[in-house]
């Protein structure tokens, strides 16, 4: 099992805002003192050109990410350099893609999260999608069809909103609905499909939701999987109503091992204080323990 990190990701808060630092230092404390996994630590690709980061976002994105001094939105404070933050963050989803495509079972640990940024804007704590750009950077360097599943509680509107008008991609989304960002109620285009998940829905019902995701995704034959891994329809996350147990993320990383193609895996949301015993739940599952 490999994980990319970079303790740098830790070097930006705003008081009060529940995408804390400490959702990773916990996690990397919690990982580095476990001894059931084998690990092998990375860190993000150093080099992301702007080439690359253009597939997805418009250059006065990509801009105002660089320059702008003014918060994005209510959820998505302007930090003093968040594109530096961000730009390590997409160097991490390379880094996972490139550990993929070399047959590594790969986990990318950093903050800020990516799947709610759209081309032309940054939303929901996320700043550049790193997904989608990895993605598009797979397609790019001769993948054919590449799925994305996003587990993450919240619609990936993000992700959607790039990945729609590229043929070779589909992507999954399971989330809670109502929940941020209100979007992902319907399929969209020719390959998006969302699954939204009413509030406080039994846990059963709930991994039937994400079988049945998944199953659709299969049907796709894609070359290539991209986990959107967001802990947070976790039964006691302070930011969503649902009911799923680390048991079930165990299970998530079972059924991504199972995948027969190369899978990696990008760190969205979770913001509970178990959220290290969930990852090291999915990362057991990925490594088939
Ligand atoms: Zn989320």
């Amino acid at each position: 099992m490999k994980i990319i990190t970079d303790e740098r990701c830790t070097g930006y808060h705003s008081a009060g805002h529940p995408e804390r630092p400490q959702r990773i230092s916990r996690t990397l404390e919690r990982l580095r003192s476990q001894t059931e996994l084998a690990v092998t630590w990375a860190e993000p690709l150093a080099k992301v050109v702007d080439e690359v980061v253009l597939r997805a976002h418009t250059k006065e994105h990509l801009a105002r990410v660089n320059f702008s001094t003014e918060d994005f939105d209510g959820d998505t404070p302007n930090h003093p350099n968040i594109a530096d933050h961000a730009r390590r963050s997409v160097g991490g989803a390379l880094q996972a893609l490139a550990s993929a495509r070399k047959g590594e079972m790969a986990f990318s640990l950093l903050r800020p999260p990516g799947h709610h940024a759209t081309r032309n804007r940054a939303m929901g704590f996320c700043y550049l999608n790193s997904v989608a750009i990895a993605v598009l950077e797979a397609l790019a360097t001769g993948v054919k069809k590449v799925a994305v599943y996003d587990f993450d509680v919240h619609h990936g509107n993000g992700t959607e909103a790039v990945l729609v008008s590229e043929p070779n991609a589909v992507f999954h989304s399971i989330h809670q609905h109502p929940c941020y960002p209100g979007t992902g109620t319907a399929h969209v285009g020719k390959n998006c499909f969302n699954y939204p998940v009413a509030p406080r829905t039994p846990r059963a019902e709930y991994r039937n939701i994400l079988e049945r995701a998944l199953d659709d995704l299969k049907k796709a034959k894609p070359d290539l999987v991209a986990v959107s891994a967001g802990f947070d329809a976790y039964a006691r996350d302070p930011l969503a109503q649902e009911t799923l147990e680390a048991e079930d993320f165990h299970w998530l990383g079972e059924s991504m091992r199972k995948l027969s193609v190369p899978v990696f895996s990008l760190l969205e949301g979770g913001y509970s204080s178990d959220l290290p015993e969930l990852i090291l739940a999915y990362l057991k599952g990925l490594d088939g323990k």
